[in-house]
């Protein structure tokens, strides 16, 4: 059996745990932030809860894609939130904490 595959997968798993960015917590212990990645459109009811939590700026409301009309001819599309500045983003998590629509995609870098 050939060792290229095996040694591949190596390289693979060295890479991710070198590649990460990681942190620490006042007490030292070691921390790695998972950074936004996307926000699940079809699960949003534009609540707004992850965007006040969010101290790095990087959420922000914008108009839903129309969608239909309803009974009375009104345009049924409303606010979803979106992921605007990813590059402010910290990887706190706080965002996916309060969202209760678990809408969130996180992924460490
Ligand atoms: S992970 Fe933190 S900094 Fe990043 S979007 Fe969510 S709340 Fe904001
Ligand atoms: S908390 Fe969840 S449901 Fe509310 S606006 Fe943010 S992503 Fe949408």
């Amino acid at each position: 059996m050939s060792l290229k595959p095996i040694l591949f997968l190596v390289y693979e798993f060295i890479k991710e745990i070198v590649m990460a960015i990681m942190g620490y917590t006042r007490g030292g212990k070691e921390w790695t932030p998972k950074f936004i990645e996307s926000i699940d459109v079809e699960k949003c009811i534009g609540c707004g809860r992850c965007y006040k939590v969010c101290s790095r700026d990087v959420l922000e409301l914008i108009e839903k894609p129309f969608e239909g009309e309803d009974e009375y001819g009104d345009d049924m599309g409303n606010k979803v939130m979106s992921v605007v500045r990813p590059e402010n983003c910290i990887g706190c998590e706080a965002c996916s904490k309060a969202c209760t629509k678990k809408c969130h995609v996180h992924a460490a870098i």
